[in-house]
């Protein structure tokens, strides 16, 4: 059987992960391998703060918590994504305005953001889906005429650019996630970077449990307080060691997995020029991480069927999101702005080929013999 994801490994991480324990004697939060990765978010993509976190997850709950929201203060987001990018706005008791994306890419429509605002609307969140950026020119322009915080979900998005601005470091904060599903991984893990200096500041007291100990361990300060609202959002030193050898390896990574990406591509460029199914679409200005390899079939039966095909022929494929406005939590925490004319028709269509770090010629060969006999 052909996994859908197995969950990369460079080989150097356990020799870190040991060093961190036998060498450092440093596994909380902050020790050297913490730093090594922050710095190189900075180096890298030219965040102004990056800090690590626990989650992808917890990387959107503390924007959420530096957002400053009050109660019934609303975001706009795209109804096709995780439940993670709502649940962390919704945890601060912001109102939910979910709208429609785009076909060509599953991104927020940015045309479609202006009609969504109110008085109430205090943030945007662009989810870069399947690590292809949104049309980020247009939603800061907005963002900036109406005042608004913009909150990058690129949990999908590390390693890459819109306009050769790294995602995550385009809006004011940007959540990247190193679950074990994404292209770099510590198993749970992400990370947040921060714009503007005086809200790192903040950043780092609500990642410590509301305190000044990350001032405190620079010599900033001569004891450490509690002084904020916070939470424990730092991963352990061993994640951290076993992220940092994936990131010495980050362009290996991602040219496997771009090289698996073109391969697929190729392949399906004859169906989808014949209309038989639609294929991703990597807009102008935008250079991507082949995090996902999808396709779009006719329907929801269409694509029921061709998941059996492939799991007959050893090949798991998988889909996603189920929209969240009509979600349970959906419901009660936001509302629908708009009309649903892509998210859950696409969303219904819509299937995931596998797409890991380190796939075998012969098993992305499987995968695209698979997929063609499907059609044929
Ligand atoms: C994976 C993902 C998250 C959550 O990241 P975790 O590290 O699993 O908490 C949030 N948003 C999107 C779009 C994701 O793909």
């Amino acid at each position: 059987m052909i996994d859908f994801n197995v969950p990369p490994y460079i080989g150097t991480e356990l020799d870190y992960v040991k060093e961190s324990v036998e060498v450092n004697h440093k596994i909380c939060g902050d020790g050297p391998f913490t730093k090594k990765c922050s710095a190189w978010m900075q180096d890298r993509f030219g965040a102004t703060r990056a800090l690590l976190t626990t989650s992808g997850s917890t990387a959107l709950d503390m924007a959420a918590m530096l957002s400053e929201l009050k109660p019934g203060d609303e975001v706009i987001l795209p109804s096709f994504t995780f439940s993670s990018t709502a649940t962390a706005f919704a945890n601060v008791g912001a109102q939910l305005v979910f709208i429609d994306v785009r076909p060509d890419t599953m991104n927020i429509d940015e045309k479609l953001i202006e009609a969504a605002i109110t008085p109430k609307t205090r943030v945007i969140v662009p989810v870069h889906y399947a690590g292809v950026a949104c049309e980020m020119d247009t939603i800061m322009a907005i963002a900036r005429e109406h005042n608004l915080i913009v909150c990058e979900d690129a949990a999908q998005g590390v390693m890459s650019t819109y306009k050769g601005h790294a995602l995550g470091t385009i809006g004011d904060f940007g959540c990247y996630s190193f679950h074990e599903t994404k292209n770099y991984s510590m198993g749970e893990g992400g990370a947040i970077c921060i714009k503007d200096q005086k809200l790192a500041e903040r950043a780092e007291i609500i990642r410590e449990k509301g305190t000044d100990r990350s001032r405190f361990l620079r010599g900033q300060v001569d004891k450490y307080t509690w002084v904020d609202k916070g939470g424990s959002y730092l991963p352990s030193d061993m994640n951290a060691a076993y992220l940092w050898a994936q990131l010495e390896h980050a362009e290996q990574i991602n040219d496997d997995r771009l090289d698996t990406w073109a391969a697929y591509d190729k392949a399906f460029a004859d169906l989808a020029a014949s209309e038989r199914i639609s294929t991703p679409v990597i807009p102008e200005g935008c250079v991507h991480n082949a995090h996902m390899y999808y396709i779009k079939l006719r329907d929801l039966e269409d694509r029921t069927a061709f998941i059996a095909h492939m799991r007959e022929r050893g090949v798991c494929c998988v889909f996603h999101y189920v929209p969240l406005h009509s979600a349970p939590a959906g419901l009660k925490f936001g509302r629908f702005h708009g009309k649903d004319v892509y998210t859950t028709a696409d969303s219904d269509r819509l299937v995931r080929l596998p797409m890991y770090y380190g796939m075998t010629d012969a098993d992305r060969t499987t995968v695209i013999e698979a997929t063609l006999d499907y059609f044929a």
